[in-house]
């Protein structure tokens, strides 16, 4: 049994000082302000916050974030950006593949994000001929995990066409392509191993799967698997879904998938007010990326209808032109300040502050889209947790919420300090046990592939 004694801590009823939370194995056991002194007490002179999921990730995009900043000429846009992507993954191997998601995950610790779900849908080599074995790019994710200590929810992705009116994949797009058994054989063969800590599945977007494989694959996983897609990301998915489905995307996904808590709805940027009261009440989380979006010029999610119907959201890093939660947070609130000319956007009447309450809602919503039991301390969570250093610069003279305040809008992540996962501290001091090694291969990968 650990038991910690911070000088401050985010509970659900908001920022609380002096509090004990006692962790035991994996678990958070209970949690109590204020309190006799027990014996053996770890004091944190620091912020105790819960630990953040980044609900959408594709790691090897991590290696390309900064390569598509140029115009070829003509207006450049998401799906040229695509090609560029595409273009990148074709030189990736299990090998890069490890090199660049060990680095990426211990980026991500020392960030505080406790926790990943990895949208995978690299399986094959180059030109669409199987890996032996099948999961071998998958199998380098769960290592980079087990290694780093971060909490990895794999989800194996569903890839089988190039559009949603059903033809056939091109050239690039067959190193995703899988059939919904080859998914599933490739998924049992990664659910018991090590370094995952859940598994979920993912249907790669209305594009890339037909509803009756969409509805096979889910009837085959287990009841309480996370089952993630990307969702109205783009406009152009939107006219192509109403052409074909006679329905847009999320409106779509709610009344015949009927996704539910299990799910998340990555971007579901481009949604009207009817669906975002049937998303909020569907208990499905709104797996949003801001920075990403920014970068790939997608749109503005509709966070304060959303957030007013209770709806539950997560965040995630996406391509990794960021990797801080606290950067995707302020992204969120600025994106929502610039569109509505108003301030704390993000703030409600029982939170005022917009920090405190974005966090909240996103380590409890990325920890449900993970499938994770955490994102809140309370007794009976996964003891992950993120420790802010109140004596950063940029918190000097602050107390209280006004401490989270400055963290998410002004420090980011240099001021995260420790970082425990599952009651094992894996970040101390700002520094993680393998990140000189990590960034060595890292670099030494992606000089490599760039050099080809
Ligand atoms: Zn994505």
């Amino acid at each position: 049994m650990q038991v910690l004694r911070a000088d401050y801590a985010l509970l659900p009823s908001g920022v609380a000082r002096d509090v004990q939370i006692h962790v035991q194995d994996r678990q958070i056991v209970a949690v109590a302000t204020g309190g006799a002194h027990a014996v053996n007490e770890i004091a944190i002179d620091g912020l105790v916050l819960p630990g953040m999921a980044n609900v959408h990730s594709h790691a090897f995009q991590r290696a390309m974030a900064g390569l598509a900043e140029w115009d070829a000429g003509g207006r450049d846009n998401f799906w040229s950006w695509r090609e560029a992507m595409y273009r990148f993954a074709e030189r990736l191997d299990p090998q890069s593949q490890l090199a660049i998601a060990r680095f990426l995950y211990v980026e991500m610790l020392k960030a505080g994000y406790t926790a990943v779900g990895e949208f995978h849908y690299l399986h094959n080599r180059p030109g669409g001929a199987p890996y032996a074995p099948a999961a071998s790019m998958m199998e380098a994710i769960a290592q980079a995990a087990q290694e780093t200590g971060i909490a990895l929810t794999l989800l194996p992705t569903l890839y089988m066409q190039g559009g949603v009116d059903g033809r056939a994949l091109n050239e690039r797009q067959k190193r995703f392509g899988k059939s919904v058994s080859e998914l599933l054989d490739m998924r049992t063969a990664m659910r018991d191993k090590t370094g995952v800590a859940q598994i979920g599945l993912a249907l790669h977007s209305l594009r890339a799967v037909p509803p009756p494989a969409m509805r096979e694959a889910i009837q085959s996983v287990e009841p309480t698997s996370p089952l993630h897609i990307h969702a109205a990301e783009q406009t152009g998915e939107i006219e192509e879904a109403q052409a074909t489905l006679n329905a847009r995307p999320v409106e779509w996904l709610l009344n015949e998938m009927h996704a539910d808590q299990r799910w998340c709805l990555v971007h579901s940027t481009h949604i009207n007010d009817a669906e975002t009261a049937s998303l909020a009440k569907s208990g499905a989380a709104a797996g949003l990326c801001p920075t990403t979006e920014g970068n790939l010029g997608d749109g503005i999610f509709p966070l304060e209808a959303y957030l007013a119907s209770h709806g539950r959201l997560a965040i995630g890093g996406d391509s990794h032109v960021s990797v801080d939660p606290a950067e995707e947070l302020k992204a969120l609130e600025y994106s929502q300040r610039l569109t509505l000319r108003r301030r704390n956007v993000g703030a409600s009447a029982s939170e005022a502050h917009t920090a405190a309450r974005l966090w909240s809602l996103a380590a409890l919503g990325g920890a449900q889209a993970l499938g994770l039991g955490a994102g809140a301390i309370v007794a009976g969570a996964r003891a992950d947790l993120v420790v802010i250093d109140t004596d950063h610069i940029s918190l000097a003279g602050r107390e209280d919420t006004a401490l989270l305040d400055s963290y998410i809008f002004v420090a980011g992540k240099s001021a995260v300090r420790d970082v425990m996962v599952g009651g094992t501290w894996v970040v101390g001091d700002g520094r993680h046990a393998l990140e000189l090694e990590a960034a060595a291969a890292y670099r030494a990968a992606v000089t490599r592939i760039l050099s080809d």
